[in-house]
């Protein structure tokens, strides 16, 4: 599941490149779902406003366990542009537990593909089913 929490929508055009047959993220078994109670990760982009905390924070908890985030871009991974800024909380992890970052100003789809790749990394680690990446 995607949700915007500030972003300018650089990174969120990534993403829309990313599910695009060019770069088929369904070859890794990636499909965008439209309700939080069917996704098992989280992907957000954007620094989290003050607006968007407790809509953030709902969606996450609406997720079945177990539930990952992955944070996009320099903004949801460390404020960037938007820091300090009077309506921002801060980066995603300041609100949920990241567990994976890709930075960049928007980071390419291949960037997007690595993060979603070293996570299922630390999912197989975890569960004791292979190295971690
Ligand atoms: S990282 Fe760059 S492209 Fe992404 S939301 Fe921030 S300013 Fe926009």
């Amino acid at each position: 599941m995607h949700f915007n929490s500030g972003s300018c929508n650089g990174c969120d055009i990534e993403i829309l490149a990313t599910l695009t047959p060019r770069y088929d993220v369904e070859r890794l078994g990636v499909r965008l779902q439209g309700s939080p109670r069917h996704a098992d990760v989280l992907i957000c982009t954007g620094p989290v406003t003050r607006q968007a905390r407790e809509r953030l924070r709902r969606v996450y908890e609406q997720m079945p366990e177990p539930k990952y985030v992955v944070a996009i871009g320099s903004c949801a991974t460390a404020g960037s542009v938007f820091d300090g800024c009077y309506n921002v909380v801060g980066h995603v992890d300041e609100v949920l537990p990241v567990d994976v970052y890709v930075p960049g100003c928007p980071p390419r789809p291949e960037a997007i593909i690595d993060g979603i790749v070293k996570l299922l990394g630390q999912i197989r680690a975890r569960s004791g089913k292979g190295e971690e990446r």
